[in-house]
C-alpha cells in the first residue's frame, strides 16, 4: 500500500506553506504533548435559574495553558483536536475532571450543582462512549443526574442511530442538552424523537436582542416551542440587562453569560460563591424578577 510508506503522523513543512498552515501543524503536535504535560484545565461558567436566582449548574469549559503561547482558545484547538483524533483522550480528561470537581464541590458543602460537559461529534461516534461515561460516573461517585452532556446538532449521524445512542446515555440517568441550538442545519423533527432535556440558545441569536426584531421572533419561537415539548432552555451569552429582561419576559429557564459571570476556575467559584449570588440577586431585583 502506497500510504503505509510513511508513518501516519509524519508532518512535512515546505517553504511555500503559509504561516497559518505551519502554525496549525505545530499546534497539532503540541496538543499531543499538552495532555502528557498537564497543560489543560477547566473553567466553569454558572447557569442561573431565573425562577430563584440560584446557580444550579455550571458549564465546564476546557482551557489550554500553553508554555510559550499563553492561553490558546478552545475555538482554535478543539477543531484541531477533532481532526487529529486527540479529542477522544482530551474529551475523556474533561469529562472525568468535571465530574470529579462537581463531586468535590458537593463534599465541600456547596449546594449541589449540575455539571454540563461539551461532547464533540467524534466522541459520539466512539464505540464505547456509553460505558466510558458509566465508568467515569462510578469512579468519581457523581450521581448521574448531576451530569449533563452537551451535544451539537449535526447531520452526520442519522436520526435512528442518534436516538439509540442518546437513549443509552439517558439510561445511565444523565441529562442531555443540545448546544448552539439553531445554528446547525438539521431538521427540527429530531426534537420530538431525541430523548433530550434541554436546548441551549446560541449567542448569535442573543447578541442583537432588543435591537433586531427577527432575532427576537426566533428566540420567542424557540422558547415557546421548548415549553410545548417540555424542554428546559438555557440562553447563552447574555451580556446586558436588556437581553436578560427579554428572556425573563419569555420565561426562559436558565441564563449563562458574562452579565452574571465569566467562566472562572474551580477555586474562584468556591471563593466567590456568596458574592456571585449577591451579584445575581442584585441584577434580578433590578428587574423585579425575585424579591
Ligand atoms: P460553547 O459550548 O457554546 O460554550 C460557550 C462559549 O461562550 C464559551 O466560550 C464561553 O466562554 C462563551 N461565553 C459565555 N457567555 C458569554 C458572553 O456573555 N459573552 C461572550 N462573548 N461569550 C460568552 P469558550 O470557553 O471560548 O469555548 C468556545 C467553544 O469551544 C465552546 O462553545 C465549545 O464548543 C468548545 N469547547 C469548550 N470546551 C470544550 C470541551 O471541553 N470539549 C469540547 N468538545 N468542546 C469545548
Ligand atoms: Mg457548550
Ligand atoms: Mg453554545
Ligand atoms: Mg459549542
Amino acid at each position: 500500500k502506497e500510504a503505509s510508506r510513511f508513518p501516519k503522523r509524519m508532518l512535512f513543512y515546505t517553504p511555500s506553506m503559509s504561516d497559518g498552515m505551519a502554525d496549525r501543524l505545530s499546534l497539532e503536535q503540541e496538543l499531543h504533548q499538552a495532555l502528557a504535560n498537564n497543560e489543560f484545565f477547566l473553567e466553569y461558567q454558572p447557569q442561573v435559574n431565573l425562577k430563584n436566582g440560584k446557580i444550579e449548574s455550571v458549564e465546564a469549559l476546557v482551557r489550554w495553558q500553553h508554555p510559550t503561547r499563553g492561553q490558546v482558545s478552545p475555538s482554535i484547538f478543539i477543531p484541531i483536536a477533532e481532526e487529529s483524533g486527540l479529542i477522544i483522550q482530551l474529551g475523556e480528561y474533561v469529562l472525568e475532571a468535571a465530574c470529579l470537581q462537581a463531586k468535590a464541590w458537593q463534599e465541600l458543602g456547596l449546594p449541589k450543582m449540575k455539571i454540563a460537559v461539551n461532547l464533540s461529534l467524534g466522541q459520539l461516534f466512539q464505540k464505547n462512549l456509553v460505558s466510558k461515561v458509566e465508568d467515569i460516573l462510578i469512579r468519581t461517585k457523581l450521581e448521574p443526574h448531576y451530569l449533563q452532556l452537551e451535544i451539537t446538532e449535526s447531520m452526520t449521524m442519522n436520526i435512528d442511530q442518534m436516538t439509540l445512542l442518546l437513549r443509552e446515555l439517558k439510561s445511565l440517568g444523565i441529562q442531555i442538552a443540545v448546544d448552539d441550538f439553531g445554528t446547525g442545519y438539521s431538521s427540527l423533527s429530531y426534537l420530538k424523537d431525541f430523548p433530550i432535556d434541554c436546548l441551549k440558545i446560541d449567542r448569535v441569536f442573543v447578541r442583537n436582542i432588543q435591537h433586531d426584531k427577527n432575532d427576537e421572533a426566533l428566540v420567542s419561537m424557540i422558547l415557546s416551542m421548548a415549553k410545548h415539548l417540555r424542554l428546559k432552555v438555557v440562553a447563552e451569552g447574555i451580556e446586558e440587562i436588556n437581553q436578560l429582561a427579554f428572556f425573563l419576559e419569555g420565561e426562559c429557564d436558565y441564563i449563562q453569560g458574562y452579565l452574571f459571570s465569566k467562566p472562572i476556575t474551580a477555586e474562584q467559584l468556591v471563593a466567590t460563591f456568596e458574592e456571585l449570588h449577591l451579584h445575581t440577586a442584585d441584577i434580578l431585583s433590578r428587574l423585579n424578577a425575585i424579591e
